[in-house]
Order: structure tokens, then C-alpha cells, then sequence
């Protein structure tokens, strides 16, 4: 099929919410691919925008001004894996981070609930990846409130404002993040029931997919519409101008990919990056050294 591919504000614009209060899920079809049928073009152009990540990613490490946060949140088998290891395949390793937030620690239960995401910011230069985040503070805390107990949350604190609170406290959070320099793209890899079916179906199928599969994960399957409302209610009060969530359909692994890396160069591009100038004093040590370098070889 001969089909012209967007450019990607257009491709993108469609799942950016910037203005969380007229946020509805209902409104964004998971599997929508825009019309799409690109899967083999889809390759070709996620492999420019993973050169173009590359080159964008060394003038961030080199510039050491900016930091970038992506956050990847998703039901079970939403395919945030799959985007790390394509997305940031071309990435060099020593200017990004991925951090997996799985069930927290004692210690992580002993603080507040920012905090072991704090631990984990990227610093200037670096892209950070958060698999899953704090917003599971949010999500299955909310959908299984009794492990606000386990987090030693004192019950007087514990109101039916408590989402709302958080929801403020990670809004601050963020803001304070954007001013600091740190720019912070949250992504809802969002699929449908069906297609989660049908992966979790194929990680029981296929013997190199068994490890993946866990039995918790059909429990939590069963919470699927309170977990569908926490996420509604989280956008609807999380998503900001400044970190804006993106809720990117993805029954369509390749169409996933390719919005996410749109997403991530464009937000890149945003910052006008450039590899720093030497000033004059460097540019004399910078000749100097050539000089002797070059009166080694006579
Ligand atoms: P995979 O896609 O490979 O299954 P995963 O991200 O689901 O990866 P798991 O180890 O299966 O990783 O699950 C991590 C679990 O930890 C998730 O069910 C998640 O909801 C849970 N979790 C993460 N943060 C918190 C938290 N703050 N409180 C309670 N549970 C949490
Ligand atoms: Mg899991």
C-alpha cells in the first residue's frame, strides 16, 4: 500500500493532552492507527527518528543543560518493554537510564511516596526512563487502597481527597521538575482488553514468552475497569502544558513505536540543542596541544 505518512506534529497531536479537565478515554480508540496500514514503512521510519534520537541524545550529554524524563505507564503486556528496547535501541547507553518500578521495598514503604522516584531523576543531560512510576501510587494503590496500610500512610491522612492530594503533590512535583530543567513526557500505552488477551494468550503459547507471564496479571485483568477509571481520572488531573501525557493507542506495537519516538525526537528538537562553542582561552589551549602534537611527528 502507497500511503504518505503524516508529519509528526500531525501524527502526534492527536494523543497529546495537554488540558486534562475535558480528558475522556472513551475518546481514544487503541487500536486507531490513524488510517493507517504502514507496518513496513513504520520500520523505516522509526529507524530515522531512532538516528535522529541518536544524534539529538549526544548534543543533550554534551550540552549538560536539560534532562528528559519518559514515563511509561500501561496495563500488563501494554508493550512498555517494547518500547524501551526499540525506542532507545540507538541510544548510547552512557547518557540514558531505564529504571523498572516494581512492588516497593520496605524502605520505599517508609517514606513518602515521591520518594523513590526522586532517587532515580535524570541528571542534565541524561534521558531518564521510568517503567512504570509513581503514578502507580495513583493506579493500583487506588484500585487496592488497602496498600496504603502496607505504606504506613497515618489513617487520619487517609480522606476520600487522597487522590486528589496526590494528584496535586505530583502536578508540584512535575512543575518543579520543568523548572529545574528537567522536561518531563508521561506516555498510556493504551490497549484494549482484547488485545491484552490475546498477548497474555501468546506469553502461554509460546515457550520463550512463558517467563513473562505471571497469574497476578489475570487477577489484576479482573480489575480492568476500576484500573481503566484510575487511569481517566489520573489524566484528567495530571496532564499539564508543560508535562503533557500522551495516550497512545497500542494494539498496534509498530504504530506504538512509532508515535513514542515522535514524540521523544520532537520534544528533543523543541530544545534547539547544539554542541557547545569553545570559547577563546580553550580554542589557544586546543591549538597549543595541536602544535605539540604535531612536533611529535617530526
Ligand atoms: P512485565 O510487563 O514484564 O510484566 P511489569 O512492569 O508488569 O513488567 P512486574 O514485576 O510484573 O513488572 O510487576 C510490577 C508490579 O509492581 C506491577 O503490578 C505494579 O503495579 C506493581 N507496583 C509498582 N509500583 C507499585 C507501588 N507503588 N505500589 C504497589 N505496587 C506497585
Ligand atoms: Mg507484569
Amino acid at each position: 500500500m502507497n500511503q504518505k505518512l503524516p508529519k509528526p506534529s500531525k501524527l502526534i497531536k492527536p494523543y497529546c493532552v495537554k488540558h486534562g479537565k475535558d480528558f475522556l478515554l472513551k475518546d481514544v480508540n487503541p487500536a486507531d492507527t490513524q488510517g493507517l496500514d504502514l507496518k513496513d514503512e513504520a520500520e523505516d521510519v522509526l529507524e530515522k527518528d531512532i538516528q535522529r534520537l541518536s544524534d539529538l541524545q549526544q548534543k543533550l550529554y554534551a550540552q549538560d543543560r536539560w534532562a528528559l524524563l519518559v514515563i511509561l505507564q500501561a496495563m500488563d503486556a501494554g508493550g512498555k518493554d517494547s518500547v524501551v528496547k526499540h525506542v532507545m535501541s540507538g541510544v548510547n547507553p552512557q547518557g540514558c537510564q531505564v529504571f523498572s518500578f516494581k512492588q516497593p521495598s520496605q524502605e520505599d514503604l517508609n517514606h513518602d511516596f515521591l520518594w523513590r522516584a526522586s532517587k532515580l531523576l535524570p541528571q542534565r543531560g541524561q534521558i531518564g526512563i521510568f517503567n512504570r512510576s509513581y503514578y502507580e501510587d495513583v493506579l493500583i494503590v487506588r484500585v487496592h487502597p488497602e496498600l496504603l496500610q502496607k505504606a504506613h500512610v497515618p489513617p487520619s491522612l487517609v480522606g476520600k481527597e487522597i487522590w486528589k492530594e496526590r494528584f496535586k503533590a505530583i502536578n508540584s512535583f512535575e512543575s518543579y521538575l520543568d523548572r529545574n530543567g528537567v522536561l518531563v513526557r508521561k506516555f498510556f500505552l493504551y490497549i484494549s482488553k482484547e488485545e491484552q488477551r490475546k498477548r497474555f494468550l501468546s506469553r502461554l503459547d509460546e515457550p520463550d514468552k512463558n517467563w513473562k507471564f505471571s497469574e497476578n496479571d489475570v487477577k489484576e485483568r479482573e480489575r480492568w475497569d476500576d484500573y481503566m477509571e484510575a487511569y481517566e481520572d489520573m489524566i484528567r488531573h495530571t496532564a499539564t502544558p508543560r508535562n503533557p501525557w500522551f495516550v497512545i493507542p497500542g494494539d498496534h506495537k509498530w504504530f506504538t513505536r512509532m508515535v513514542v519516538a515522535s514524540v521523544i525526537v520532537d520534544t528533543l528538537d523543541g530544545l534547539h540543542l547544539t554542541f557547545p562553542r569553545v570559547d577563546a582561552a580553550k580554542r589557544k589551549e586546543l591549538n597549543r596541544a595541536r602544535e605539540l602534537l604535531t612536533r611529535e611527528s617530526r
